[in-house]
């Protein structure tokens, strides 16, 4: 059976970073609950996992922070210069970008996720089924 896929359009808060991007109909979504996403962002973290060359964004508005990943590998977040919004991070031990979700213009076709680094960080108050948990 033929793969589908779907454009969707996002951005940050400010404005100044759009993009386009190509997801499969049923995209790859993680709740990440790992201490960098946290520290990042304040609190668990929705990512898309991207296919090559899905994502179509103009970089020149974006800061880059790089950092070695608890497996050494490089992490790579980009966000807006401007308004600081997470738009996304390439991992290089997957060779795969992840897309922060929230900032997809619609989130409507983001059904389903697993949760990730999620038995050894997440908050107390944050209850999950098992079936939900991928580790
Ligand atoms: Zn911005
Ligand atoms: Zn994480």
């Amino acid at each position: 059976m033929e793969k589908k896929f779907v454009m969707k359009t996002g951005g940050c808060i400010c404005g100044k970073v759009k993009y386009k991007v190509k997801l499969d109909e049923i995209p790859k979504v993680f709740n990440c609950h790992c201490v960098d996403c946290r520290k990042k962002l304040g609190g668990i973290n929705s990512i898309i996992a991207l296919r090559e060359g899905a994502l179509e964004i103009d970089k020149k508005e974006l800061g880059v922070y790089e950092h070695p990943g608890g497996s050494g590998n490089k992490l790579k977040k980009h966000f807006c210069k401007y308004c600081a919004a997470p738009i996304f991070s390439y991992v290089e031990k997957f060779n795969t970008t992840y897309l922060y979700a929230g900032l997809l213009d619609d989130v409507s076709i983001l059904k389903k996720a697993k949760n990730i680094h999620y038995k050894n960080s997440h908050f107390p108050f944050m209850k999950i089924n098992e079936d939900e948990i991928s580790n």
